[in-house]
């Protein structure tokens, strides 16, 4: 089944091989576009190519690095070169790690955390953007998170670098509004992946029942709303922050 409202339209989702990224992913093939699976692993982006896209007909799996411009670049390079254009940008690749107090973050932590989470969106964007102001149309969706809106007790990489990708889908936003390019971030709770299962159960509670809802968000949430990001419906949205958190609002 598809939709239809992005036939013909080409979408590029870093980190689509992890748990929301490939849910994005499948959401953005339902709703009739092509999308461009970018990851550093390729093993597992190949498996997810080939869970989703059977036929390998309106998929590619790109190895990108979102830390390395020029593995950047080269990946754009190459979904431009199999679909002509990337309309929609969906910046997820992302980790969490060493989650220790401020005073105990090893420097090698912090900076691989800002680097994948702050400066692959940059890149991402710096990559893009040319080509979607020439044509007057594209989407980019941030994925931040809650904690960088409300902070979280550890670890603090995380929280700075997710708050820093709200900063930025501000800053982005304001240079390409006049062109018809919408750049928007989305905040989610604590959404239910593999990574949760390694938590032990006390702590899961815990995580479950920060949120007024009362449960895990499911990645297919998360996905419904990159896709309304993603396409002619959202049209008078930029620059703006999505919650997606069980009523977990921030500040
Ligand atoms: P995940 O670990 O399942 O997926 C992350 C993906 O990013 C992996 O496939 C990994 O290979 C890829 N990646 C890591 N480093 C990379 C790099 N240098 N270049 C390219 N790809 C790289 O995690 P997830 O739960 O699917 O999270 C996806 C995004 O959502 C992340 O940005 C995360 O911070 C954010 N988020 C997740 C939750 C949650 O509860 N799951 C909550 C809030 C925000």
């Amino acid at each position: 089944m598809t939709t239809g409202g992005g036939t013909g339209r080409v979408a590029l989702v870093t980190g689509a091989a992890g748990a929301l990224g490939s849910a994005m992913s499948e959401r953005l093939l339902v709703d009739g576009l092509r999308v461009a699976l970018a990851d550093v692993d390729p093993t597992r982006t190949a498996e997810v190519a080939r869970r989703l896209d059977p036929n390998g007909t309106r998929t590619l799996g790109v190895v990108m690095d979102v830390t390395d411009w020029a593995s950047v670049e080269a990946a754009v390079a190459a979904v431009v070169a199999w679909a002509g254009a990337v309309d929609v940008l969906v910046n997820n690749a992302g980790i969490c790690e060493a989650a220790v107090p401020t005073w105990e973050m090893p420097l090698e932590a912090w900076h691989r955390t800002l680097d994948i989470d702050l400066t692959g969106v940059f890149h991402g964007c710096r990559a893009v953007l040319p080509g979607m102001i020439a044509r007057g149309w594209g989407r980019i969706v941030n994925i931040s998170s809650i904690a960088g809106k409300e902070g979280k007790h550890n670890p603090v990489a995380y929280v700075a670098a997710k708050a820093g990708v709200i900063g930025l889908t501000k800053a982005v936003a304001f240079e390409t509004a006049a062109h018809g390019v919408l750049v928007n971030a989305i905040t989610p709770g604590s959404i239910w992946t593999q990574n949760w299962e390694r938590m032990p159960a006390e702590q899961r509670v815990h995580y479950e029942q920060r949120h007024p809802v009362g449960r895990f968000g499911r990645a297919e949430e998360v996905a419904a709303m990159v896709s309304w990001l993603s396409g002619d419906e959202c049209s008078f949205s930029t620059g703006a922050v999505f919650d997606i958190s069980g009523g977990r609002a921030g500040s």
